[in-house]
């Protein structure tokens, strides 16, 4: 993974764990565009997330399309040998959907499922223009993390996933909209990751906080230090891009925060089984856990 096909230096021990293309209902750019720009900044790899939407009142209703995605997955592996290349999908939560994930997982084989939380109660958590129609309706900011928080516990308790999408995505609907609530915060999101620690499931780290005026990962330096502080390291490192140009945003400067937090490496996922990425100035090894 420190090699590739062009040897351009920089991140070829990166692999872009959450890259969506025109095999989801909102990407525009097809794998092969994704891989030439892999080439272009010498990336190690990338594994596709593309959206599942099972919720028939959310966007991208079953459009996800297996054969289609796992063939383009192959025949790019075909013409980028120098890249790991991967077919995962990202899977919108709800408890009340897990019926149809399962069914809809049954029989298909993927290098990663990855969890995330978008709408809950109607609100779209992870769009920041959801923000107005939040304020009309008058929607009471700690019963939404309270509903956001028991759904992602579920999520992880469902056994579904290897790994938790963007797990403070909330935060995308503005800073003062949780401003006051810095402890209901931090203590939801702390039972989310005993939970996830002790279950094994990973914590994605998701560098589209910056496009998204957050101005930090998913999850942010207090989130990452807590999971360090129970002992968690399974992370993966993820885009979210959803056009070529956005892969592996800010991969740089997220891996130099990681490793100032004490993480040695990150991890993607091949059959369903996690494997590391040493960080690049590390050992590779776990890393010491930073002082609270
Ligand atoms: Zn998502
Ligand atoms: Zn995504």
């Amino acid at each position: 993974m420190r090699e590739n096909a062009t040897g351009a230096p920089g991140l070829g021990w990166a692999v872009d764990h959450h890259v969506h293309s025109v095999h989801s209902w909102d990407g525009s750019d097809p794998v092969d565009a994704y891989c030439r720009r892999a080439l272009e900044l010498g990336l190690g790899g990338i594994v596709f997330t593309d959206h599942v939407e099972l919720d028939p009142d959310g966007k991208g209703y079953r459009m996800y399309r297996y054969d289609a995605a796992r063939a383009a997955v192959e025949a790019a592996r075909q013409e980028y040998p120098g890249l790991h290349l991967g077919l995962g999908v990202e899977v919108t939560y709800l408890r009340s959907l897990e019926g149809e994930i399962r069914e809809f997982l049954r029989g298909k084989e993927f290098d990663v499922v990855m969890g995330s939380l978008h709408q809950v109660g109607g609100v779209d958590c992870s769009d920041p223009r959801a923000r107005a129609a939040l304020e009309e309706s008058g929607v009471d900011s700690r019963n939404l993390l309270d509903a956001y928080s028991d759904e992602l516990r579920a999520a992880v308790e469902s056994g579904l996933f290897d790994v938790l999408g963007h797990i403070d995505v909330f935060l995308r609907l503005g800073a003062d909209m949780w401003r006051q609530m810095e402890a209901e915060v931090e203590g939801r999101m702390g039972e989310v990751l005993d939970l996830a620690v002790r279950a094994g499931v990973a914590i994605e780290v998701n560098t589209s906080g910056f496009r998204h005026g957050v101005g930090h990962p998913h999850p942010g330096v207090p989130t990452l230090t807590a999971y360090r502080h129970r002992g968690g390291s399974l992370v993966t490192l993820g885009s979210d891009a959803h056009r070529a140009a956005q892969l592996a945003w800010e991969f740089p400067a997220v891996a130099g925060m990681l490793r100032e937090l004490g993480f040695g490496q990150v991890y993607f996922f091949r059959a369903r089984r996690p494997a590391p990425l040493p960080l690049p100035g590390t050992g590779g090894g776990p890393g010491a856990c930073p002082p609270p």
